[in-house]
């Protein structure tokens, strides 16, 4: 049976009273454009979850592919993201609304996979969506790709 509303969601009751020592997860995880990059397909994530005193300790890898228009010349791009994952949470503060909480990755028993997943990449997607950092981006009086070579607008520019 699949259940859509909890399909990212992992039941680690286990290893907080103490029965397992370490829960595997690898779950494909759709994620939501941020930012200007979007994300045609789902992400791996590859976790594994333990119980450190009142401490749920997450390690793993996400593997996704991030696809974007360059700010400068509108090329579309994309780039392969590798997120390493090591983040902890308190177990025991999670059982009732913490305002420290960010987002709610861990409600009670309950890790919402996707929602860390989220978290993780948008923090890890380049600043700018850039299909080179020394890109030349388009000229701005004939649409020229500078990356292409210099248009015949080229001396009119101001020079810096
Ligand atoms: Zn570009
Ligand atoms: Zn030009």
């Amino acid at each position: 049976m699949y259940v859509m509303a909890a399909v990212n969601v992992v039941d680690i009751g286990g290893l907080l009273n103490g029965g397992r020592r370490v829960v595997e997860v690898r779950q494909e995880v759709v994620l939501e454009p941020f930012d200007g990059w979007s994300f045609p397909s789902a992400a791996t994530v590859q976790l594994e979850i333990r119980a450190v005193a009142r401490l749920v300790d997450i390690t793993g890898v996400i593997d996704v592919e991030a696809a974007g228009q360059c700010d400068r010349c509108l090329r579309e791009i994309s780039t392969a993201m590798h997120v390493d994952v090591r983040e902890q949470f308190e177990a025991a503060a999670t059982f009732q609304d913490d305002p420290f909480d960010e987002g709610n990755v861990l409600r009670g028993e309950r890790l919402d996979v996707a929602d860390l997943s989220r978290q993780l990449v948008d923090s890890a997607v380049p600043f700018a969506v850039l299909c080179d950092p020394n890109c030349r981006g388009l000229c701005a009086n004939c649409g020229q790709d500078k990356n292409q070579g210099e248009c015949a607008c080229v001396k009119l520019e101001p020079m810096e």
